[in-house]
């Protein structure tokens, strides 16, 4: 089966067990957290490589590593071949920033598009901006899957319907 289905067919499942989604979910919010640090610390550098060889590089298994290629597809500046994908696929990470941010202002991830990391890249002025632009767009291109009950992905240690899932 290709990577992308089997992430899909298990992370956006109707039928699974709902505690074992919730883990899934919450595992996965905070790896995609700390790629994305990584990632946004070196903003220019195009990472690449095999599907495998980039989930060693941050210490991911192969299925989050392909729920973190799904994510940030839309955001690259050369989207990889997502569909088809396969252990050996030569994919890259080499986003574009303002899209990167705007898809992270979208997906209402404060604790994504709240990195410091982003600080040193964007200064508050065009931060606002781009969130601005952003919520004006009025689109919503994914939804948030983080169940009420779950920790925030923000990592505060509270639980996401009294964290940053108040008003979802
Ligand atoms: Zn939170």
């Amino acid at each position: 089966m290709a990577l992308l289905k089997e992430w899909r067919d298990k992370a956006y499942s109707e039928t699974a067990n709902k505690g074992d989604l919730q883990r899934l979910w919450t595992e996965y919010f905070q790896k995609e957290k700390d790629v994305y640090a990584q990632l946004l610390k070196n903003p220019d550098e195009v990472v690449k490589g095999t599907v495998k060889e980039l989930a060693d590089k941050f210490g991911l298994d192969i299925m989050t590593m392909t729920g973190f290629l799904d994510g940030i597809n839309d955001s690259l500046k050369e989207p990889n071949p997502i569909d088809d994908m396969t252990e050996d696929t030569e994919v890259n990470l080499g986003f574009d920033k303002e899209l990167l941010y705007k898809n992270m202002v979208n997906a209402g991830a404060d604790w994504l598009y709240g990195l410091e990391e982003w600080n040193d890249i964007f200064d508050e002025d065009k931060r606002k901006a781009l969130y601005k632009e952003e919520k004006a767009s009025h689109t919503v291109r994914k939804e948030n899957k983080v169940y009420p009950n779950d920790p925030c992905p923000c990592g505060s240690g509270k639980k996401y319907k009294k964290c940053h899932g108040k008003n979802a």
